[in-house]
Order: C-alpha cells, then sequence, then structure tokens
C-alpha cells in the first residue's frame, strides 16, 4: 500500500486488524520505564553573562559534522526549535544519570541553549547514544532523516514513558457496541494514554482513523492508529501542494489480492475499500514527504508547495468540531539524489525571536522566510495554532 502511515505503536482495533497490520519500524531495544519529574530549571536565567551572547543562548549555535552525520544534525535542529520540547528539556526533565537515551539528548539541548560560545556543539554522545540501540545507524554512513526522527520519538517516548496503575485492568468487550465512531476514537485514545503517557506522546502523538469497508456485505469496520508523522505520498509532476498530497494519503484504497481483509461479519478474505482521516490532530504535526521509492531506490524533484501559515486540515478530519490549522516552523531539507548520499539541512524559525535560520551543520545564518519552502523540503514540522 502506497499510503501507508509510519507508525510504530501497535494497532488497535474496535473489530478486526489481524490482516491490518501497519508496518513496524525497528524499536529500541531497551526499555526503562521512568518518571519524568520536576526539578529547578537549569535554562539560563538572563544575568549580564548570559546576554554576552545571546547568538547561541538563544540556541542558534550548530552541530559538528562527525562525518556525514548531517542527517542527525538536521533532525535535532528541528526537534531543538520545538519550543515546548525544548523547555521540557530545559525546565522539567530531571537528570537520572542513567545513560539512556533521553539523558543524552537533554543533555544535548542544554547545550545548544546555554553555550556560551560561538563554537559548534558536538553531539557525538548523542550519537554513540544512538549507535548502542539502534546498529542501523552505527557508523559515519549517509542515513534517512526521517527514519532517525521516527526511532527517536520512539525511544525518547519509551523511556520517559508512564502507564497507570489502571492500565488494562478494564475490558473492552462489547463497550463499543454503542459508541459512535467518535466515542470509540476517544475511548481508545484515553486508553492508549493510560498505557502510553510520555511528553512526547503529548507534543507528536496523534491519531489516525482507518475505516475498511467490505465490498461483499457492506460491513464497516474502524481502526484506530497511534502515530508520530505522517508519510505522505507525492503526487506526480513537476509542481503539487502538500493538499493534493494529503488528499492523495487520504484517498479510498482498494485492498484486493494479497491486501484482501478477512471480514468481521463475512469471516472470510474479503475485497475491502480502506480510506484514512485524522481523528486526533497533534500538537505538533510531521509531514514526512515520501520522495524516496524503495526500489529502484530514485528520489522525487516534485516540488511540493506548502503554507508557513494557517494550513488547515479541515478536510482530512473524522470530525468537525476540532482544531486543524497548523503553522509551520521547521523543515528538515535534502538534496541530492539518494538517501545515501546528499546533504541535509534545516530550516528552522526561532521560538525566541520568531525569525528563520538555515542550520547547516557548524554553520548558522539567518533566512528570509520566503526562502523556506523550496523544492528540497523532505520532513515539515508545524505546530497547531492555538
Ligand atoms: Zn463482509
Amino acid at each position: 500500500m502506497s499510503t501507508r502511515p509510519s507508525t510504530s505503536q501497535n494497532s488497535y482495533s474496535t473489530t478486526y486488524s489481524s490482516d491490518f497490520k501497519y508496518h513496524h519500524l525497528s524499536r529500541i531495544q531497551k526499555v526503562t520505564p521512568s518518571v519524568a519529574r520536576y526539578s529547578t530549571s537549569s535554562y539560563p536565567s538572563g544575568g549580564c553573562e548570559e546576554r554576552k551572547s545571546l547568538k547561541s543562548a538563544h540556541g542558534l549555535v550548530g552541530l559538528r559534522n562527525l562525518g556525514n552525520t548531517c542527517f542527525m544534525n538536521s533532525i535535532l535542529q528541528c526537534l531543538s526549535n520545538t519550543e515546548s520540547l525544548r523547555d521540557y528539556c530545559m525546565e522539567d526533565y530531571c537528570m537520572e544519570d542513567n545513560g539512556g537515551l533521553m539523558e543524552e539528548f537533554v543533555s544535548l539541548m542544554q547545550s545548544m541553549w546555554s553555550s556560551y560560545g560561538r563554537e559548534a556543539v558536538s553531539a557525538f554522545k548523542f550519537k554513540t547514544q544512538i549507535d548502542r540501540s539502534a546498529p542501523m545507524f552505527v557508523g559515519f554512513k549517509q542515513q534517512d532523516a526521517h527514519e532517525l526522527l521516527h526511532y527517536l520519538l520512539d525511544g525518547l517516548h519509551k523511556e520517559v514513558r508512564v502507564t497507570a496503575a489502571t492500565a488494562g485492568r478494564r475490558g473492552t468487550e462489547g463497550i463499543f457496541d454503542d459508541m459512535s465512531d467518535d466515542e470509540k476514537g476517544k475511548v481508545m485514545w484515553s486508553n492508549y494514554l493510560e498505557r502510553e503517557n510520555s511528553k512526547i506522546v503529548e507534543l507528536f502523538g496523534g491519531q489516525l482513523k482507518s475505516t475498511v469497508t467490505c465490498h461483499h456485505c457492506g460491513f464497516c469496520s474502524t481502526v484506530f492508529d497511534p502515530f508520530w508523522t505522517l508519510s505522505l505520498p507525492i503526487v506526480k509532476g513537476p509542481m503539487t501542494t502538500i493538499m493534493d498530497c494529503m488528499r492523495l494519503f487520504t484517498k479510498e484504497d482498494i485492498l484486493d489480492g494479497y491486501e484482501k481483509v478477512t471480514c468481521f461479519r463475512c469471516k472470510v478474505k474479503r475485497q475491502c475499500s480502506k480510506k484514512f482521516s485524522i481523528q486526533k490532530f497533534p500538537k505538533i504535526l510531521v509531514l514526512h514527504l515520501k520522495r524516496f521509492s524503495q526500489a529502484p531506490r530514485t528520489k522525487l524533484y516534485t516540488n511540493v508547495t506548502f503554507p508557513a501559515k494557517n494550513l488547515d486540515l479541515k478536510p482530512f478530519a473524522s470530525e468537525n468540531n476540532v482544531n486543524t490549522v497548523y503553522n509551520l516552523y521547521a523543515v528538515s531539507n535534502h538534496m541530492g539524489t539518494s538517501t545515501k548520499t546528499g546533504h541535509y539541512t534545516a530550516y528552522c524559525c526561532s521560538p525566541v525571536s520568531g525569525e528563520w535560520y538555515n542550520f547547516d551543520d557548524s554553520k548558522v545564518t539567518p533566512i528570509c522566510s520566503s526562502k523556506v519552502r523550496s523544492d528540497s523540503a523532505y520532513i515539515l514540522f508545524y505546530e497547531l495554532s492555538s
């Protein structure tokens, strides 16, 4: 299926989903459940010394290229400029010295936001931590920035997630029978939060609704899946819009042949149609443009236009009365022909000044906001408007 979303969290279904599993990206093996506790702030409070170098104190600090690590640097800069995540790292996360991924991430964020020199920061320790748990990123080969982002969100989440004492105690047998899809979605989401709550879910967690309709008996089933990012297929041609990519992503798909799904009512595999809509819009919406095809590994250079302000995704919402308007604050760019070669940079809007900057490994330079939208755009970071 070309419109499959990226999700590595468990899917859950109100009726059936045994044939409706998503591709699972590699997960972090070590899960250290720990509770993020409040601590005294380590964020600079603004004395004379601290005002000396506003440039780097405001997160405008480059990251050294350790040898083909621009894919990682690009993602780290986008995350560093995610205001609520930065605040969590600077103020709320309590260091436990457990040497985990979150620990290294927080420590890196703190050095990026409180470093006074103009020297670029090294993410070597953070990279070493990733290598420890994710063999696919070991070494200094160029990698896919989206795969890294997905891995990071999942890994960071697993280290700080909180499971409620009540999780899994209530059965779900029969409770959905008289519920509307909207109510089901909400119950599914609160059940999910009982098992898997974290700052990462609070910021990046969204919920996708898939509706599968049996072509034989008309039975309609709904499946709800949490997601970190949405991977959008690109409409072929020299130019398209992000809305057209969203339309393609949510377009009704026919599941036939080996993709047939076992119908709950017919009890056998049937040709079905499947459609996605967004049930819960995340605070931070990450849209990944699927520029790279699997085999042969080629890149689509289609110029995808996207608005910086007021991207309204209402046409793709399952329910009407929700806020669906987003503003852009970061873009991970890829220049070159494949994920194994080429170069990554990030354009980010500083949460402090509201100005845009080009983060190109160790170099950070101001950029005009009109230059942010380019055909190199690969991963878009949007924040829900308040
Ligand atoms: Zn059926």
